[in-house]
């Protein structure tokens, strides 16, 4: 397959990022981060998620954050929700597009969401409905795609036909996540193939977490199977809440230098990356998982 010349990275760290993170970030902090990730050249970005604060705390200031950022020039602003409620809120806040989440497991979605997949898919679904009526755009995330931290494999057909569901409520793309790690390239190929297949001409997003140091290979494996949007997560951070063990997203850093090493442009600098995090480290307090940020740069001389 031919692959892309430009891919884009879809900058997850400020929501996905921070939520697992016990050390609660504030609004100021959050509000720089997005700033430093535009800088160095993001232009799509999930900001908050909109969630019940109680369950997690990190994003109870959602709105405050979206306010402080205001609205940065061609930086579209995504804001994950889980359901209506959460959509209603996010579109007030004047989030650019909703992030839906439909999960692939039915234990996983009732831990992670109070959701069974089935009911997931609905409220998905009217998420994206109620976006488009608000003039704004929505995509949509299926969680657990590559396996469920509770019910273990995942029927790929399973997947396939979510996807379709998905696809006929018209959200801008479908992505496929890997929510717990799990995911290898050959499953990563098969199955971005397959989504491709059945959501045409809708792209496809990837979403990797790196459990098992696969994360950055998953994300050429997608490439390679036509994926064109991956997120990734500034340093490497993140978690899940309600997915026990599960580690951080693929380091932007790292996706981004592995592409651009390879011919492919996302639109990026890397020394604006490194810095990025650096500084980030320094707001949490520890070293970063991201490979990266770590490495002298390469080539010598070179912006990273
Ligand atoms: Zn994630």
């Amino acid at each position: 397959m031919l692959v892309a010349r430009t891919i884009e990275i879809v900058e997850v760290g400020p929501r996905d990022g921070l939520q697992n993170e016990a050390l609660l970030v504030s609004s100021a902090d959050k509000v720089e981060l997005i700033r430093r990730c535009i800088a160095a050249g993001a232009r799509r970005i999930e900001i908050a998620s909109f969630v019940n604060p109680r369950k997690v705390p990190q994003m109870a200031d959602a709105e405050a954050v979206v306010e402080a950022l205001g609205r940065p020039a061609g930086v579209t602003r995504i804001g994950l929700v889980l359901n209506l409620r959460g959509a209603e809120r996010a579109l007030a806040a004047g989030a650019d597009q909703l992030g839906a989440v439909a999960v692939a497991s039915d234990t996983f979605g009732v831990r992670n969401q109070g959701q069974d997949s089935a009911q997931s898919v609905a409220e998905a679904k009217a998420i994206i409905g109620m976006a488009k009526a608000a003039g704004r755009s929505a995509q949509v995330t299926i969680a657990a795609a590559f396996g469920c931290p509770f019910e273990g494999e995942i029927d790929p057909a399973r997947v396939v036909e979510m996807a379709r569901q998905l696809a006929a409520a018209g959200p801008c793309e479908v992505a496929l996540a890997d929510t717990i790690g799990v995911a290898v390239p050959a499953q990563v190929t098969a199955l971005v193939a397959a989504i491709r297949k059945a959501i045409a001409p809708l792209p496809v997003r990837v979403h990797f977490h790196d459990t098992r140091n696969t994360g950055v290979a998953n994300a050429w494996a997608a490439v390679e199977a036509g994926a064109v949007t991956v997120d990734a997560s500034l340093g490497g951070f993140g978690g899940c809440p309600f997915a026990p063990g599960a580690a951080g997203n693929v380091g932007t850093e790292d996706v981004a230098w592995m592409l651009a090493r390879s011919g492919i442009e996302t639109g990026l600098d890397m020394r604006a990356l490194v810095d990025a995090s650096h500084w980030l480290s320094g707001v949490m307090g520890k070293d970063l998982p991201a490979s990266l940020s770590r490495a002298v740069p390469f080539p010598a001389g070179g912006t990273a």
